[in-house]
């Protein structure tokens, strides 16, 4: 998918049209995966799943989420098999397979099988295909998409149109995938690069030392709260980084933990830049929103960054924000997350935490309540919620897959929801104290 977007990207396609064949390439493409391992994440002392001696999981995901199901090890032509019939059982509409089609196979390394092993795999795959009366295109065996030490192996199945096929040509030079012969391009100049020769010390900071718009006093006092919530947030994420990555290990890919410590600690970066620069509330907390979404990796990183960033549309950068426009800010939040991810309540996802949480925040704050209380309020309603999730099916997100492993374990995304909404609320409450003594 990267490589056909890229390629239109670079035949001129409009940003519509690279979308359009972004998509169309996701749609034309099937993979299945074998693992004999499972794999371990730097730093950690195990794996994220194990597999028994002589046993293989099937059908694992690539972010080392445990396999959907568990076979004796066959031999390597058995192997190509089931690949293959697996992937023929999938053919994506609109691919007429019983007419020749073409077919691109990628044979992918996950990251300690080795080549030779792959390399007789795929000799009974390419026999399987051609069988199939289907024409194999550029077929790939090796490494392009390993998950860290796991001993296995995916076939994906690349089932181009005429257009497709054209774009799949473009020749590729990454540090990670090369294929055909590439004319180096003059590099381009870029604003980052202006920055950097006025005095930034990175490409990073070059975005912080951007003037920030202007702020009146009121609103750059609230933006030391914002600044010193952020911070409130990063801390609980340490705090329980490894309980994070753990639940998520049980039924996702286990970095729930190591992504909202790199979501929330580049959102205190920028926060802290933003506020130093002299920012207002809102821009402090935007500048947070769009670190944390930028550099978090997970999809909660992507949510994180939503909710935020509606928050400090609501604070501007003007006057101390009423407690009801910090509800609706939340409240906005909330349904940017439910359209930008489309789950529900229900699916065990974070909306199961933030929902209870802006609706109880805003009917407190409705019936006159302090920001603060109303605030610790609405925690509680999110941490009941967030621990209900246990006992639910999940819908949404990687969990989906492994249905069943989740009951008993509260969603990850839900928990931590619930981990900083509580410590923020204790926040609000001990600087409304300081501020009445
Ligand atoms: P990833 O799933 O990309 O590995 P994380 O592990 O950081 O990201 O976050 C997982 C959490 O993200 C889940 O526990 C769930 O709360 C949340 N999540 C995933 N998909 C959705 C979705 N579509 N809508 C709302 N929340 C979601
Ligand atoms: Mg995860």
């Amino acid at each position: 998918m990267f490589r056909i977007a890229a390629a239109a990207a670079e035949a001129g396609y409009d940003l519509a049209e690279v979308t359009r064949v972004a998509r169309l390439a996701n749609e034309r493409t099937r993979s299945f995966g074998v693992a004999f391992t499972g794999c371990t994440l730097p730093g950690a002392e195990a794996p994220l799943f194990t597999v028994p001696e002589g046993r293989m999981a099937v059908g694992l995901g690539i972010h080392g989420e445990p396999g959907i199901d568990e076979t004796s090890i066959p031999t390597a032509d058995g192997l190509a098999e089931l690949l293959v019939q697996r992937l023929l059982g999938e053919v994506p509409n609109g691919v007429d397979a019983a007419r020749g089609a073409r077919v691109v196979p990628i044979l992918n390394g996950l990251g300690s099988l080795k080549y030779e092993e792959m390399f007789v795999v795929y000799r009974r795959i390419a026999q399987l295909l051609t069988d199939a009366g289907l024409a194999i295109v550029d077929p790939h065996v090796g490494e392009y998409c390993t998950s860290f030490d796991m001993a296995g192996t995916s076939l994906t199945l690349f089932w181009p149109d005429a257009e497709l096929a054209g774009l799949w040509q473009t020749p590729v030079d990454t540090p990670a995938y090369r294929r055909g012969s590439v004319t180096t391009a003059a590099q381009a100049d870029t604003s980052a690069r202006t920055a950097l020769s006025a005095g930034a010390s990175s490409i990073l900071d070059a975005a912080t030392l951007e003037d920030v718009p202007p702020a009146d006093e009121a609103s750059r006092t609230v933006a030391v709260t914002v600044l010193a919530a952020v911070q409130t947030i990063a801390d609980t994420v340490d705090t329980h980084v490894e309980e994070l990555g753990r639940i998520d290990a049980v039924a996702g890919d286990g970095d729930h933990g190591i992504g909202m410590q790199r979501g929330s600690h580049a959102a205190l970066a920028a926060a802290r830049g933003a506020v130093d620069a002299g920012a207002g509330a809102g821009t402090t907390l935007a500048r947070a929103a769009d670190a944390w979404s930028d550099r978090a990796g997970g999809t909660s990183g992507a949510l994180w960054g939503v909710i935020l960033g509606a928050l400090a549309a609501k604070l501007g950068d003007d006057g101390d924000p009423e407690p009801a426009a910090i509800a609706a800010g939340i409240v906005a939040g909330v349904q940017g997350v439910m359209a930008y991810g489309k789950a529900e309540v229900g699916d065990k996802t974070m909306v199961d935490a933030l929902v209870p949480f802006s609706s109880t925040l805003a009917q407190t704050v409705d019936g006159g309540a302090d920001l603060a209380s109303a605030w610790r309020t609405a925690a509680d309603a999110a941490t009941r919620a967030a621990a209900a999730t246990a006992e639910l099916l999940p819908r949404m997100g990687r969990a989906r897959t492994h249905g069943q492993n989740s009951v008993g374990t509260p969603d990850p995304g839900a928990h931590s929801f619930a981990l900083i909404v509580t410590a923020v609320g204790e926040l609000l409450t001990t600087r409304k104290e300081n501020a009445n003594v």
